[in-house]
């Protein structure tokens, strides 16, 4: 079985800990490799690297730095296929899917060549009698960052991406449910003209991460996974003194007003609710259509949509719409929730609990399922399922639906499905939530602007990408500054040497 690495120093390095945890492939269940998982010694081994290697990057002009980016988009398009297949082997998503994941990673790559225009500081001329002013943005030094299993490139990416175009050093603690794709990408950029120990992928789990938090030479972590675990790095990290930035859970709210082109509606709601098998922090879980007629109009709508859905491994090529959930206990947990729901008095219209699929019958494959009836207070609407589960809340009115998605506990991302815009306006204006789209169900925001929601989806001041990035990896300095006259005499500068 192939036994996975770290990669420190730009070489891949055994662990040392004698700690391995099982990487498997999701559509037939097997245990393909195993990743090592740090111990605090090896994170402070390739924290020191990185302090080393931090000090010569930071000094390497900003358009140097912007240039290994430009050469590291070349190689991951040249890659794609390569890095897609091993994405979806560990991941499970299908490969147009994994692209989509790569693509979505490069976008911000892309956006981080700007770095030279981006880290601009600012100046004022003559603040005071001979005295000048100016700001400029430094690196931070160490950064770390933790990233969830279900998009092992794109997030990465959005985090390595802008901290070393700042000028930092990076340390990546990539899930260990997939962590073959960050370390192809570690490779790719040493390829690109990276120096050594810039950036580093040291694998593992809560031991590897609380070394992270309690090391000192760190600077700033950025974390995106579940809410409870990014509470706990928040809490431990500020309380450390660190700069951390953490993304957590969701439950994204679609509203279909009555008024909606119902076709459309449904279609999004497919598409989103179900693709990646419902695991995406951008997904929607939950449909909130405004009338009893729009609730049964969506509803049948959806019913065919979702019982024509193809699930199958990503080797089946483009013909499948979703593949298996991550692990064995990711199903379990997934059908475990589903089983709340019959239990607590929701229907379930769609009911996919046998779906077996021939030849596979060990893969963590889950069928579509689709709850209508389901009310605030049972565990499918509160908790966040991660799996291809969309909830139907009936509202009677949109003051009902609005107030719905205000109070639950999450605010990544919602979308509002209306013919009228100022129920549109009035919907982007009130709602307490991060990511808005209108007519649209997964407001994803390009690589330009920035990514974040609100309450418990996130824990921190800054987005991820966008502006916000180049803030969050740097540190602003201000230089107030006057220069001792000269004599002037006859327009000749005349300089009076010290004694
Ligand atoms: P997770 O919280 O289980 O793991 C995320 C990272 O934290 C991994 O690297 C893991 O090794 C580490 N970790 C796990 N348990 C830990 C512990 N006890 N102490 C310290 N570190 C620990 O999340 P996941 O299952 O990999 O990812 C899915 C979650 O991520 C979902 O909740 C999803 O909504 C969320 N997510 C959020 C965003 C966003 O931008 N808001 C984006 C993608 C995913």
């Amino acid at each position: 079985m192939q036994e996975l690495t770290h990669y420190i120093n730009g070489a891949h390095v055994k662990g040392q800990s004698g700690r391995f945890a099982d990487v498997f492939n999701p559509a037939t269940g097997e245990v393909q490799a195993k990743v090592p998982l740090a111990n605090a010694e090896e994170m402070a081994f390739a924290v020191d690297i990185a302090a080393d290697a931090q000090t010569g990057w930071a000094a390497t002009n900003p358009q140097r730095r912007a240039r290994v980016l430009m050469k590291f988009v070349d190689l991951l398009n040249r890659d794609m296929q390569k890095l897609a297949e091993a994405l979806s082997r560990e991941h499970g998503k299908t490969v147009p899917d994994a692209k989509g994941d790569v693509q979505r990673g490069l976008e911000v790559v892309e956006y981080c060549i700007g770095a030279p225009q981006l880290l601009k500081g600012e100046y004022t001329d003559s603040a005071g009698p001979g005295i000048d002013m100016y700001s400029m943005r430094q690196a931070l030094g160490v950064t770390a960052g933790i990233t969830p299993f279900n998009f092992p490139a794109m997030i990465p990416m959005w985090m390595f991406a802008p901290a070393i175009a700042c000028g930092n050093a990076f340390i990546l603690k990539p899930s260990e449910r997939d962590p073959s794709v960050p370390l192809m990408l570690a490779e790719l950029l040493e390829e690109a003209g990276l120096p050594k120990g810039v950036l580093q992928v040291v694998n593992g789990d809560k031991e590897a991460v609380d070394a992270i938090i309690d090391h000192p030479v760190i600077q700033s972590i950025g974390f995106v996974g579940s809410t409870p675990i990014a509470e706990y790095i928040y809490g431990r990290g500020c309380s450390n003194g660190k700069r951390v930035q953490c993304f957590g859970g969701a439950k994204n709210h679609m509203i279909i007003m009555p008024d909606a082109d119902m076709d459309q509606a449904a279609d999004a709601l497919v598409g989103a609710g179900y693709g990646a098998a419902g695991e995406r922090c951008m997904a929607i879980s939950v449909a909130v259509p405004v009338g009893e007629d729009t609730a049964d109009r969506l509803i049948e709508k959806l019913v065919p949509r979702i019982e024509k859905l193809k699930v199958g491994p990503y080797t089946s090529g483009d013909d499948v719409d979703y593949g298996p959930v991550v692990t064995a206990a990711a199903k379990e947990k997934i059908l475990g929730l589903v089983q709340s729901g019959v239990d607590q008095g929701a229907k379930l219209v769609v009911d996919g609990r046998d779906f077996s699929l021939q030849g596979y019958e060990d893969g963590f494959f889950v069928g579509a399922h689709l709850f209508d009836n389901v009310t605030p207070d049972m565990d499918i609407y509160t908790q966040e399922i991660f799996g291809p589960v969309l909830s139907t809340v009936r509202a009677q009115n949109y003051e009902e639906a609005l107030k719905l998605a205000m109070d639950h506990e999450y605010g990544n991302g919602t979308a509002i499905f209306t013919r009228d815009g100022d129920t549109a306006r009035d919907f982007a204006n009130r709602i307490n939530i991060g990511m808005v789209g209108i007519n649209v169900p997964i407001p994803v925001p390009l690589a330009y602007h920035t990514f974040g929601g609100w309450k418990k989806s996130v824990f921190g001041d800054l987005n991820q990408h966008g502006p916000d990035a180049f803030k969050f990896y740097t540190r602003t300095k201000t230089i107030t500054s006057r220069w001792p006259s000269g004599i002037r005499e006859g327009g000749e500068f005349n300089f009076k040497p010290m004694d």
